[in-house]
């Protein structure tokens, strides 16, 4: 690929490469006369951009830009609008550079996962929507002497709002299916993290997207987030982040009668039977302090069989004194820092609040001193509740702090596994197939990992039960979401 997809409208210069900080609105730069900051996590005195701050007209532009070219864009069918969007995927693939470099100061992901795994996810949503669009347009059968015939209507203008973890990969996983389903869409990412989503809008222009088809609007949630979801004219909402913002989401969705979907967060158990490889078990749960535990599908719940109780401790001490608190450009640091001074305090709040419980702390529970006074690493920490009510146990902390429990038998796991609002995921490790049958079938979540974590096919379903969410995206069921399925019933002998 040649050429500089980074130019126009008004940009700075983050790490050496340009990002615009207007919106993105009918394939032009659009800015706003009010702006909010961004800085980095690495160093919150350092100053990334002033990005446009959107309001209600800027709302009500781009759902208009968004509703202009639905037309021409669900008429252009799977095969055509395929094209465009395997287009975007190369120029993903061409651009991880600069994409991993800031992505990794304006969130702080490290570095290495970015360039490696996370950022070219990206890329393979785009590819396999555009392909399973094509593979997936219709669905006939006969009965009862009549043919019947499903087909996918494209469903009309998208709101798509995603959080800070994860911006890029996160909003590229809605986006992709929304498109090649025919829709246009309106992307409204987080606003400590907007710079990647940016880049996607310079990437979508080069990739060839028609104007008004892919729309990025910049801004506060409570402001340009929620004029966009109310527009009466978006036909779907696709939202990703808190359970607190997803009840104000619903309610609008559910007064202008638009379907919602809802990935939310999670409070996943990490349960290790006596009768798994320890080892492995350990080193996973360790695993779970990656991303500083800013990930909503990680296993915060250790549920550790009695018997094992000293010997898994051990491990677990032994793998989580591993992790390299540091910069996230670092290749040996492990664990990055948290995303904003705001959700730092939050993750000390409720480690303290543990503490005056009367929980117990295992080991951390204390900012890191890296960075000074402003610094927004925290150590990684276990705490063993005082009981399974404690808040530290019912609540998503979405930060490196973990809980440690211990159960007497699958019965009492399943109780556990099953005992908060969430139901996003849960890890078992067991070495019985029949057990990892029995407990999978058992624990309420929408994805069950057993002695593994994180893996996932794009075609499989995902999402959450409980406070976790609403609906399932993947695969088909996302492009049944992103449409309006139509049923034809034909007669049979009907031949003009
Ligand atoms: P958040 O709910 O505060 O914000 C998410 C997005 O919603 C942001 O873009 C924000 O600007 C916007 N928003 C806020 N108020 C709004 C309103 N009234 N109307 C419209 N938009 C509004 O969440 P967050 O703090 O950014 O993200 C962290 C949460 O996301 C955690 O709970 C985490 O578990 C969850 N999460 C879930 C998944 C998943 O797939 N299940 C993935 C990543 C993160």
């Amino acid at each position: 690929m040649t050429g500089n997809p980074f130019t126009g409208g008004n940009r700075v210069n983050v790490g050496g490469v340009s990002v615009s900080t207007d919106h993105y609105i009918d394939g032009r730069r659009v800015s706003s006369p009010q702006t909010f900051e961004d800085r980095s996590p690495l160093d919150w005195s350092v100053k990334l951009a002033d990005i446009s701050r959107g309001d209600d007209a800027v709302a009500a532009q781009a759902i208009s830009a968004a509703a202009d070219a639905f037309p021409e864009w669900a008429a252009l069918g799977t095969v055509g609008r395929g094209e465009i969007l395997h287009r975007l995927a190369d120029l993903i693939d061409a651009h991880i550079e600069p994409l991993a470099t800031v992505e990794c100061l304006d969130m702080a992901m490290l570095h290495e996962s970015l360039r490696l795994r996370v950022l070219s996810r990206g890329a393979r949503n785009f590819r396999a929507y555009a392909d399973l669009s094509v593979q997936h347009e219709e669905r006939v059968w006969e009965s009862n002497g009549t043919a019947n015939r499903v087909i996918r209507m494209p469903a009309g203008p998208t709101v798509v709002i995603t959080p800070w973890n994860a911006p890029f990969m996160l909003s590229t996983w809605k986006c992709a299916p929304a498109l090649a389903a025919g829709n246009t869409v309106v992307l409204k990412p987080a606003e400590w993290s907007p710079l990647s989503c940016s880049l996607l809008a310079d990437l979508s222009d080069t990739a060839g997207m028609p104007a008004g088809v892919f729309n990025v609007v910049q801004g506060i949630g409570s402001e340009v987030g929620a004029a966009l979801v109310a527009d009466r004219r978006v036909r779907r909402i696709s939202f990703t982040g808190s359970p607190e913002t997803a009840r104000h989401i619903g309610r609008t969705a559910a007064d202008n009668i638009v379907p919602f979907t809802a990935e939310l967060g999670g409070k996943g158990p990490f349960i290790v039977f006596a009768d798994s490889d320890l080892e492995a078990a350990a080193r996973k749960a360790a695993g779970q302090y990656d991303d500083s535990g800013q990930v909503c599908l990680a296993g915060t719940r250790l549920l550790v069989e009695a018997s094992v109780r000293s010997e898994f401790l051990r491990l677990f001490d032994e793998f989580t004194d591993e992790h390299v608190l540091g910069d996230s450009h670092d290749a040996t640091t492990t664990i990055s820092p948290l995303i904003h001074p705001t959700h730092f305090a939050r993750v000390q709040g409720f480690v303290e609040r543990a503490r005056k419980n009367g929980d117990t702390i295992l080991r951390g529970g204390a900012p890191s001193d890296l960075g000074g006074d402003d610094g927004l690493w925290y150590q990684p920490t276990l705490i063993q509740p005082k009981s399974n009510d404690s808040e530290i146990v019912q609540h998503e902390v979405f930060g490196p702090v973990l809980t440690f429990q211990t159960f007497t038998d699958e019965a009492d796991a399943i109780r556990l596994a099953n005992s908060t609002p969430y139901g996003l995921s849960a890890i078992v490790y067991t070495s019985s197939q029949a057990r990892a049958e029995r407990m999978g079938r058992a624990i309420r979540a929408g994805t069950i990992w057993t002695n593994c974590f994180l893996i996932r096919d794009l075609t499989a379903p995902f999402g959450g039960c409980g406070d976790s969410g609403i609906g399932r995206e993947g695969g088909d069921y996302a492009l049944d979401f992103y449409s309006d399925l139509k049923m034809f019933q034909v007669k049979e002998g009907t031949t003009t």
